[in-house]
C-alpha cells in the first residue's frame, strides 16, 4: 500500500476549534499563554509586588479548551481549585518582535475565558520552584466563550469584568485596572516566541479568586463581549 504524505503512524490530534459570533467558520487554536499577576489587587491577594516588573507568562495546552456554556469536570488531586476570570486575547497573525504601536492589528478577536487553578498544587510548585503545569495546564483548565471579531467590537480597553458564583459576586474589576496592557503584552511574548494565528492569551485575573465547589455555576462577563456560564461537575 502506498504511503501519502499525510500517514500518520498513530492518530493525530484533533485540531481544536472555537466558535466565533456571526459566522460558522471556527477559530482554530494553537499556543494558549497566560500572564501572571496583572492586576494589581490581584497581585497584592496572592502576596506579590504590584508594582511594574516585567511580566511572567505560564502556558496552558489547546486541548485544555472547552469551549462556550458547558461543564467544568473537578480535576482530580486538587481539593482547592481556584476560579479566575480573564480577558482572552485571539490573535489572526503572528510575528516576531511585533512593536507595541502595531500589536493590535495582529489581534482576530477577545473572549471570556477562565484559568482554572489547582491552588493547592500551584501553592506546592512555589514553594518548590518548581514548574506551574501541574496547576495550570490540566484536563477541561480552560472554559472560554464564543470569541467575538474585533472588527465587530473594536478593541477593549476598558470595561467591567466579573466573575459570580451562584450568583454571588466573587470576582470584579476594569479592564483598564492591567498592569501589562494587551499591546504590551504582544509585543512582549513575540520577543520570546514566534507568534502564530489561532494563539490564546490569558491577560490575567482581577482579585476576588476563589475555590469551587462541584454544583457550583460560574458565570462570567466582560463589557462588550458577553457572557460564560459554565456548571462544575
Ligand atoms: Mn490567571
Amino acid at each position: 500500500m502506498p504511503l501519502t504524505s499525510d500517514a500518520t503512524v498513530v492518530p493525530a490530534p484533533a485540531q481544536v476549534l472555537v466558535p466565533v459570533r456571526g459566522t460558522q467558520a471556527r477559530f482554530p487554536i494553537h499556543r494558549i499563554y497566560c500572564v501572571g499577576r496583572n492586576y494589581a489587587a490581584h497581585t497584592i491577594e496572592m502576596g506579590g509586588d504590584p508594582n511594574r516588573e516585567a511580566p511572567f507568562f505560564f502556558q496552558k495546552n489547546p486541548d485544555n479548551v472547552i469551549a462556550g456554556d458547558v461543564d467544568f469536570p473537578y480535576p482530580p488531586r486538587s481539593s482547592n481549585v481556584h476560579h479566575e476570570i480573564e480577558l482572552v486575547v485571539c490573535l489572526g497573525q503572528g510575528g516576531r518582535k511585533i512593536p507595541v504601536e502595531d500589536a493590535l492589528d495582529h489581534v482576530f478577536g477577545y473572549a471570556v475565558g477562565l484559568d482554572m487553578t489547582r491552588r493547592d498544587l500551584q501553592d506546592e510548585c512555589k514553594k518548590a520552584s518548581r514548574p506551574w503545569e501541574i496547576a495550570k495546564a490540566f484536563e477541561h483548565s480552560a472554559p472560554m466563550s464564543e470569541i467575538v471579531p474585533a472588527e465587530a467590537i473594536g478593541h477593549p480597553q476598558r470595561g467591567a469584568i466579573w466573575l459570580k458564583v451562584n450568583g454571588e459576586m466573587r470576582q470584579q474589576g476594569d479592564l483598564d485596572q492591567m498592569i501589562w496592557k494587551v499591546p504590551e503584552m504582544i509585543a512582549y511574548l513575540s520577543g520570546l516566541f514566534d507568534l502564530a494565528a489561532g494563539d490564546l492569551i490569558m491577560s490575567g485575573t482581577p482579585s476576588g479568586v476563589g475555590a469551587i465547589e462541584r454544583g457550583d455555576l460560574m458565570e462570567g462577563y466582560i463589557e462588550g463581549l458577553g457572557g460564560l456560564a459554565v456548571r462544575v461537575v
